[in-house]
């Protein structure tokens, strides 16, 4: 393939499955719903969406398993800059302006891959799997890809969850008897019916009103 065919796919131009030229739609006939423009390869139910307010393709054509992998990507790799853990995973402070932005200066680095062509939407399947690779021991690490399966909420169990999110933070992880969450880059352990905090950014301790203190955004 000539390097202007190429061109022409990552711009949404041609369908990269069967080569044809794409329509420029709107996304209602997908969705249902209006989310703007996209490109259309309707013989291959293949599309794509565009940056806000232009007619620049998010990158080429996705069919079907492509958006089901590319969706499992993200459901992986937003946690690793979601409240701040890609601080945790890479200590270093660099300049640069935002967490999304670090996060996939890591994973380029981890996949070996050039910053600037390390996007999800620009993703294959194959790569789409790398990214769930590399990001979901480190989420198992982390303590934040377990513990999905939760059968009973107690009153007190409840109580903590209400407390603590409604102070602005997101349990990432919970057990019928554990809540964590990430509290200045350190996962914060609380056992509801314990009344128990732990955690390295913290002072361990007894009761929820305690761990509020602490945890209160100024
Ligand atoms: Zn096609």
């Amino acid at each position: 393939m000539d390097h202007s065919a190429i061109k022409s796919i990552t711009k949404g131009e041609i369908c990269p499955y069967c080569f044809k030229g794409t329509e420029y739609i709107d996304s209602i006939e997908v969705y249902g719903r209006s989310y703007g423009m996209i490109y259309i390869c309707r013989d291959c139910n293949a599309y794509v969406g565009v940056h806000k307010g232009t007619n620049i393709a998010l990158g080429r054509l996705a069919n079907e398993e492509l958006r089901a992998a590319k969706k499992r990507a993200h459901f992986f790799f937003d946690k690793i800059f979601k409240d701040g853990l890609i601080d945790e995973i890479w200590k270093e402070s660099l300049p640069i302006t935002s967490k999304r932005k670090k996060a996939y200066k890591w994973l380029s680095i981890q996949m070996g891959i050039p910053e600037n062509e390390c996007h999800i939407g620009y993703f294959d399947v194959d790569k789409c799997n790398q990214v769930i690779e590399i990001c979901k021991p480190v989420l198992e690490e982390a303590g934040l890809e377990k513990g999905e399966y939760v059968t009973y909420e107690s009153p007190k169990m409840i109580e903590a969850k209400k407390t603590i999110e409604d102070l602005g933070y997101k349990i990432h992880y919970r057990t019928n008897s554990e809540i964590r969450f990430l509290f200045k880059g350190a996962i914060v352990r609380y056992y509801p019916e314990r009344g128990w905090a732990s955690g390295q950014s913290i002072k361990d301790g007894r009761d929820l009103k305690n761990l509020v203190s602490q945890i209160k955004m100024s």
